[in-house]
């Protein structure tokens, strides 16, 4: 009956598999470590992601702050 709902309903919750641990995520924007489960398989992944990216030659190292920030962009602007 609330006009204001009229997104909320649209799309049933997408499941995904954390990447860290396999566990069942539901994406949603409540949830700040999706794809993850939860913080500490999203720092787990990241840590990995980093070392990795340390060993590329030329690749600037990001740190969680920008990643954080790259994450929110891509974000805002898939959604709206
Ligand atoms: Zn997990």
């Amino acid at each position: 009956m609330t006009p204001d709902n009229h997104d909320d309903d649209k799309q049933p919750p997408l499941e995904v598999a954390c990447p860290e641990c396999r566990k069942k995520v539901v994406w949603t924007t409540d949830n700040p470590y999706r794809p993850f489960c939860s913080k500490r398989c999203r720092l787990l992944d990241l840590g990995a992601w980093a070392e990795e990216s340390h060993r590329i030659a030329g690749e600037p190292a990001m740190d969680e702050a920008d990643l954080d920030a790259l994450i929110d962009r891509l974000e805002r602007g898939g959604q709206q």
